[in-house]
């Protein structure tokens, strides 16, 4: 029987754990429930447990026949704070918070992997499963990387997954080399000197310098960043004054930076220290910039590629796996795990319907054997059967 067959057996009670998780959504770090139900059935199968690792991360360990290498297999469990609008009769019951990106589905996706894996054993060394917490922005890979995940679980290559919203249910997508953009996230406090507002000669007016550092950041990716690189930045927030009447003393610009290697995101980190210090001297006023690295870029192993690439063909015939899909500009923290250890990541098609963080998103439940199917068979092509 094919491991697509086999975890279909699983479908029904994998379903309804997802939808369980659906119901009960967690934020980042805060992942206790989750994290509990993840343990608890990793135990049932049998598999060696260690929890509390990046504080809310479990990591299960299943040994198939003697042998010396070992993979990854890592999947998110955290929830976004949003409203969720579905309607649907297992939506979230915590107000303001919601599986928007799917995370409950990769939860449940690597705990039908684990199964098979643990109830077949039909690999050679050791596949740890990495269910990480933390994933949307609050730092969950790097807190695992940090309590020594592959230091205490040794990998040779590290694998991951995410749904993606318009790829058909059945059908995968890679690229090789550069997949997700690096993101951070920047501040810039301008600090000029407060008066009335009908005396603007008494003051320094850091809004309407603030105005003018966020036209001229425009200039960095246009002027100072080559055309034949990618790079993003938004001002996605303004701040500054509380009355009609009163020049304030400070405002504020902040946004977000997306880039495909670290080099563009130096250049970026120095071009909005030079525009922003550079024009707020001019208006003889002060900025500072607070630049900070939220993900690195995702960079697909070329080899990891074909290795999960030959995986999923084997599952679904290679017409339904994409190849060569185009780099995207979201981000994802499993790159801090892929700058340490060499793999790849790929997208499983959800189907139709809202895209993740839109709060009528939902995880296709019929996705789930594909997930699981793909975790179990690059397991076992990366080990050797
Ligand atoms: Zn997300
Ligand atoms: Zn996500």
């Amino acid at each position: 029987m094919s491991s697509l067959d086999h975890i279909r057996r699983y479908h029904p009670e994998l379903t309804a754990l997802r939808q369980d998780l659906h119901a009960h959504p967690e934020l980042g770090m805060e992942e206790h429930r989750t994290a509990e139900i993840v343990a608890s059935q990793l135990e049932s199968f049998g598999i060696e447990v260690h929890r509390g690792i990046g504080k809310t991360g479990v990591v299960g360990v299943i040994r198939g026949r003697p042998g010396n290498r070992a993979v990854g297999l890592r999947a998110d469990m955290d929830a976004l704070p949003m409203e969720e609008l579905t309607g649907l009769d297992y939506a979230s019951r915590t107000p303001g918070k919601m599986h928007a990106c799917g995370h409950d589905g990769h939860t449940t996706m690597l705990l039908g992997a684990a199964r098979y894996l643990a109830e077949t054993r039909d690999f050679d060394g050791t596949v740890n499963l990495i269910f990480q917490p933390g994933e949307e922005g609050c730092g969950g890979a790097l807190a695992m990387l940090e309590d020594g995940l592959l230091e205490r679980f040794p990998c040779d290559a590290l694998y991951g997954m995410h749904n993606a919203t318009g790829l058909d249910v059945g059908k995968y997508a890679i690229g090789a080399g550069p997949f997700m953009a690096g993101g951070a996230f920047f501040d810039i406090t301008v600090t000029g000197q407060g008066s009335h507002g009908a005396r603007p000669e008494a003051s320094i007016d850091p809004v309407l310098t603030a105005c003018h550092i966020a036209t001229a950041l425009q200039s960095i990716v246009s002027r100072n960043i080559s055309p034949r690189e990618t790079a993003v930045i938004s001002v996605t927030k303004v701040g500054g004054g509380d009355a009609y009447n009163v020049i304030p003393q400070t405002a504020t610009l902040s946004g977000t930076a997306r880039f495909f290697s670290k080099a563009v995101a130096e250049q970026i980190e120095t071009g909005l220290k030079r525009v922003a210090e550079g024009v707020a001297a001019g208006f003889g006023a002060k900025a500072e910039l607070d630049f900070r690295l939220i993900f690195a870029p995702t960079i697909n192993d070329p080899a990891c590629t074909t290795t999960i690439a030959d995986a999923a063909a084997g599952l679904v015939g290679e017409d339904l796996v994409n190849r060569a899909r185009e780099p995207v500009m979201g981000s994802e923290d499993f790159s801090f795990m892929l700058e340490k250890v060499a793999g790849a990541y790929i997208h499983v098609g959800n189907g139709p319907g809202a895209s993740a963080h839109n709060p009528h998103y939902n995880f296709n439940d019929e996705a789930i054997p594909y997930g699981s199917a793909l975790y179990a068979e690059v397991a076992k092509k990366a080990l050797g059967q």
